[in-house]
């Protein structure tokens, strides 16, 4: 589906995306418990569609809603007062903006895959449950920190391709980029959530705080030096730095 006909239809559902997220919210209280639940769903679905317990449509639609929900079940859980839908709305372009026009590409790459024969529908020779998922993907290269870095989840798709990752082992792998969609951008919508109690608040001031790692990059060090700064003058945990969606910094206000 192209990008316009999946942003339309997804506009169109949007009251029962909000919904769906307060209940997912209520239901798993703290973002650490909604991402770990999405990386579960996220190796369920690809399996379903190994499996074929759902056919290509379902997992398309499937796909996108939970992308949507989970996201918004985040920025819920961010937010933690009641004008939740007033602020959700704001929410909503930045979530539709970030995360539908690299969906609607991975889909496509997805597809493209099945139809060449690279995913084999049916083909159970790798069981998932023999790898620990989500952590290490068989049959890819470890990679140091240094070329972690600027590997965002479709660059991500392109180099697994050109290295031939894709070819045979590849179910386990389409699960860990699923869930680059479903789980880990849960963390940045979090903090999305947060930044509108804080502008509602008053406050006047924000800085970004670095985990300092091992992981965490040049530019995550760089906004953290930069310390306090007028509200709104930097950008969230998974913006404008190279760790994307896997950024664990946080924000805090005052
Ligand atoms: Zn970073
Ligand atoms: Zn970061």
């Amino acid at each position: 589906m192209d990008l316009l006909s999946l942003v339309s239809l997804a506009t169109k559902r949007r009251s029962d995306f909000f919904s769906q997220a307060k209940t997912l919210a209520r239901k798993y209280k703290e973002q650490p418990r909604l991402e770990e639940r999405m990386k579960a769903e996220s190796l369920g679905l690809v399996k379903g569609l190994r499996d074929k317990l759902m056919r290509w449509e379902e997992y398309e639609r499937t796909l996108t809603d939970k992308t949507l929900v989970s996201a918004l079940a985040a920025c819920v859980l961010g937010i933690e007062d009641d004008a939740t839908d007033r602020k959700l709305e704001k929410c909503w372009p930045i979530i539709v903006g970030d995360m539908l026009p690299p969906l609607t590409k991975f889909l496509a790459e997805t597809k493209e895959y099945i139809d060449s024969g690279v995913l084999r529908l049916g083909d159970q020779t790798v069981d998932f449950a023999d790898y620990d998922l989500l952590g290490a993907v068989p049959g890819a290269i470890e990679l140091d920190v240094d070329e972690i870095e600027g590997i965002n989840p479709e660059e991500e798709g392109i180099e697994e391709a050109s290295q031939r990752r894709a070819q045979g082992r590849s179910w386990p792998s389409l699960a860990e980029r699923v869930s680059r969609y479903l789980a880990t951008p849960t963390f940045a919508f979090y903090n999305l959530g947060q930044y509108m109690v804080a502008q509602d608040q008053g406050f006047k001031e924000m800085r970004r705080v670095a985990k300092y790692d091992k992981k965490t990059c040049v530019d995550c060090r760089n906004y953290d030096a930069q310390g306090w700064l007028p509200v709104g003058e930097l950008p969230m945990p998974g913006k404008g730095c190279r760790c994307y969606d896997r950024c664990r910094c946080f924000i805090e206000y005052r």
